[in-house]
Order: C-alpha cells, then structure tokens, then sequence
C-alpha cells in the first residue's frame, strides 16, 4: 500500500531558480499524470514561456494569474488594488485546494505577497493546515515567513553565487521568461 503523502515544499532565497524549480516539479508530476495548477500570485511584466507551454500542456497543467502585477514600492491608491487583487487571489486559491480536484497546486511568489503584507500569513498556515492530505503544495517567493517554513517537509534556498543581472546583461528569452 503506498498512499501519497502531500507534501508541503517551499522555494525561498534571494538566488535565481525559485519558480522554475517549481515548474519543473510541476511538470515531472505532469508527466506522472498528475494534475497540476500554478496560481501566480504576482504577475511580472513579460509574456512568460510557462504561459505558452501551459497552454499546450492540456488540461491537466493549468497556470492562472492572479494578482495585479509587480508590487514593489506600491503606495497610496495603487496598493488598495493591489490588496483586493491580492485578497481575491487567496479566496482563489483556497477554493481549488479544497476542491480534491488537483494533486499538486503551485503557488507562486506567495511569499512575496506576504512579506508586502498583501496576504496574511495566518491565513496561509490555515490553508497548510487544512489542506487535503494528499494534495502536493508549492510556496515560492523569497523571505519565506519562519512560521510557513516551519510547517513545510522540503524547504530549500536558493543562494545567489553570481546574477547575470549585476554585470548589466538583460534578461534572456528562455531563461528568464
Ligand atoms: P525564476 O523565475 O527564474 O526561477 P525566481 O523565481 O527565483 O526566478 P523571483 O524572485 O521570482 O526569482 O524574481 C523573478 C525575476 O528576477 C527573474 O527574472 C529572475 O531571473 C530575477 N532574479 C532572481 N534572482 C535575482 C537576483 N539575485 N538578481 C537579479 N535578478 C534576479
Ligand atoms: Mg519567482
């Protein structure tokens, strides 16, 4: 007898590798013939790879943006945006990790989301707490929160050793986005 065991993995660190990291393991479950659904919780600007290769993937792989864009320095107006997008975004995602309907659901920068204060972490350790047992749950985004790290059976840091970013080479096709 060999029942799943769900696991809760969070991607954190201020290195490059934490989302893809995540679509790869989405994509090797994938190809077990899991379900899988990533919920981005903040959308960067490009028109990213994982958009299009979800599309042909099926219906078995699905990514949905959520949130309402970079955030970063968001103040005033802006924010309150930014706060029901954010608010919407959680509502979402508790509603498919409760469906049953997914094996693994990715949930990306959600850490970022929390640490603008966008999300609350609370909430969040609800839904670990709550989710069904076998579901595969996937936290990325950097400065995980202590509490949701503790909560977690894989956590791994990605350590940032070089960025071709800090010698002024823009973003690459493929690498990037
Ligand atoms: P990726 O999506 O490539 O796996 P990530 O999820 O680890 O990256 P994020 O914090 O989501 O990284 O940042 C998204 C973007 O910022 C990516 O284009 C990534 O290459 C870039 N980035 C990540 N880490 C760094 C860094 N240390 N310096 C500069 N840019 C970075
Ligand atoms: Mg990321």
């Amino acid at each position: 007898m060999s029942e799943t065991k769900g696991m809760i993995i969070v991607n954190t660190g201020a290195g490059k590798g934490k989302t893809t990291a995540a679509l790869g393991v989405g994509m090797r479950a994938w190809g077990q013939g899991l379900k899988v659904l990533v919920l981005q919780f903040i959308k960067g600007g490009w028109e990213y790879g994982e958009l299009q290769a979800a599309r042909r993937m099926g219906d078995n792989f699905v990514l949905r943006q959520l949130g309402e864009g970079f955030v970063t320095n968001t103040t005033g107006d802006g924010r309150t945006d930014h706060q029901a997008a954010a608010e919407q975004a959680l509502h979402d995602a508790r509603t498919e990790i409760m469906s049953g309907k997914w094996d693994m659901i990715i949930l990306d920068e959600i850490n970022y989301a929390i640490m603008f204060g966008l999300v609350p972490v609370n909430e969040v350790i609800q839904l670990l707490e709550t989710k069904p047992q076998s579901l595969h749950l996937v936290l990325t985004g950097r400065d995980a929160r202590r509490e949701i790290m503790d909560k977690a059976d894989l956590v791994t840091v990605m350590e940032e050793i070089k960025h071709p970013y800090k010698t002024g080479v823009m973003a690459q096709k493929g690498i990037e986005f």
